[in-house]
């Protein structure tokens, strides 16, 4: 077992500035009131690393109704597990009471609380049994306990306001040094108890460029069919976070490598695999490093830009063969989309908006080969809901495909002030355009030519 190592506030380099000041208010506070505060998690990972983190989580010995008590502004959330959630006007505090370890299902409220489940097999801390008798004392820890429940050990370090140490129960600091990603305890038994922390792996080793530790690697390639039992609503969310990393190509390749990609995506990776589908495989990097350009200018594509794209090449090859059977070309591409993306055989469960959305996507592809561009047909094409989106696919394929240009340059060509906007929009959290269209002011923090639209793309 590691030695707990502290490490005082001159011996290392988070910066109690650069904390976001709504989670420096809630340590703050939690810390005034005479309880531990700890940030954790990512957030300290990421700080010592020299990198922005994504979010701000706390832990703490406050029970959830306690930290109610002290803030106004909080909500409690969670069956399972009860989290206080502290809102500000533009981010929600997460603060987690310590856990223990004994029995902890895998935390997957953290982030997003989940409302249906596949896994039935996760024991409920709530009414864990002691001899036969059902207790409910062991939900809350230590925080070494909190510390060894977590996934990986760089992911286990705790950062204490009260002064400004940092703590380290499970060798996460050696590993940030060496840039390993290990994990926390014996690799298959935690994989097994979650095997969500698999994928959590690769995307967080590509994001960071760490070596996954060779155990923790290789149990991986085992055991990445337990994936199957896991909330395919969960594994749609980590495969967003994974298009919206700003590594979605390297984690694309090392997930690939493992067997991983595959064990999530059977049917489209096979298709890969087959001589149509690996001719199709530079479409598909090239997409996923199109995300991270989008990533790096601060742009947040729809999630069903990012579908159409990834899955664009195999949804038209078959489009294209139930047209050579004599389907209608637009109804064949709807049918693609839908069997594609809603294949029983994903691990990810789409959600149904993302769904439609692609299909407007690859369908406005049919309706603008068939139009001039100029028309009266156009304009209203041009006013369509996922019109934006379209164009920026036909971009990107025209930069696969150089029978596309012509099409692009028609639907290129000034159409008066109705040109939209030619960079994915910013979006709300649930992917949607956060405010009324407005093409003419759209974000746009690259030229407006065809190919700085997307990048390499062009
Ligand atoms: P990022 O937010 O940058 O994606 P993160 O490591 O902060 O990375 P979160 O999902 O925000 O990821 O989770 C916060 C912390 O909760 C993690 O750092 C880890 O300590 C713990 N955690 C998250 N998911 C799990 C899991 N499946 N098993 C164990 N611990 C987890
Ligand atoms: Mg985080």
């Amino acid at each position: 077992m590691d030695e707990c190592v502290i490490l005082k506030e001159h011996q290392h380099g988070l910066r109690r500035d650069r904390i976001a000041h709504e989670a420096l208010r809630v340590l703050t506070r939690l810390d005034e009131a005479g309880y531990k505060a700890y940030l954790c998690g990512g957030g300290v990972r990421d700080l010592l690393l020299g990198r922005t983190p994504k979010d701000f989580d706390i832990a703490t010995d406050a029970r959830p109704e306690e930290v109610k008590k002290i803030f106004r502004n909080c909500r409690i959330i969670g069956r399972r597990f009860k989290l206080a959630h502290v809102f500000f006007r533009d981010v929600i505090i997460e603060t987690a009471t310590f856990r223990a370890r004994f029995d902890a299902p895998p935390p997957e409220a953290e982030g997003i609380p989940l409302p249906t489940r596949r896994r039935t097999d996760v024991p409920d801390p709530m009414f864990a049994t002691r001899g036969g008798v059902i207790v409910r004392d062991n939900v809350y820890g230590t925080p070494e306990e909190d510390a060894r429940r977590r996934d990986f050990t760089i992911n286990g370090l705790f950062y204490n306001i009260a002064d400004g140490s940092i703590i380290d129960y499970v060798g996460g600091l050696k590993d940030l040094e060496n840039r390993v990603l290990r994990v926390i305890g014996d690799p298959e038994t935690r994989y097994r108890e979650d095997p969500v922390r698999m994928v959590r792996a690769v995307r967080i080793a590509a994001q960071l460029d760490f070596e996954i530790e060779e155990g923790a690697r290789e149990a991986i390639v085992q055991l990445c069919g337990e994936l199957r039992s896991s909330s395919r609503e969960r594994l749609h969310e980590e495969m967003l976070k994974i298009l919206n990393c700003g590594s979605a190509k390297a984690v694309f390749d090392r997930s690939w490598q493992k067997g991983l990609f595959q064990t999530i995506y059977p049917a489209f990776s096979e298709w890969l695999q087959t001589p149509e589908g690996h001719a199709s495989m530079p479409w598909v990097r090239k997409a996923l490093r199109q995300f991270d350009v989008w990533k790096q200018a601060g742009l947040k594509p729809m999630p069903a830009l990012q579908h159409a794209l990834l899955f664009g090449p195999r949804i038209e090859a078959m489009a294209a063969a139930l047209t050579a059977d004599d389907m209608p070309e637009f109804e064949a591409t709807l049918q693609a989309v839908h069997t594609v993306l809603r294949d029983k055989a994903n691990l990810t469960q789409i959600p149904k908006g993302v769904v439609f959305d692609v299909e407007r996507i690859l369908g406005l592809q049919v309706q603008m080969r068939k139009s001039s561009g100029q028309s009266r047909y156009a304009t209203r094409l041009r006013h369509r809901n996922g019109f934006e989106e379209a164009l920026i696919y036909l971009k990107f394929a025209s930069g696969m495909d150089a029978s596309r240009k012509e099409l692009l340059a028609r639907w290129m060509a000034p159409a008066g002030a109705d040109a939209p906007a030619a960079a994915p929009r910013k979006t709300d959290g649930e992917g949607r355009p956060a405010a009324p269209k407005k093409p003419e002011v759209a974000v746009r923090p690259v030229p407006r030519s065809a190919g700085a639209a997307t990048g390499e793309a062009g």
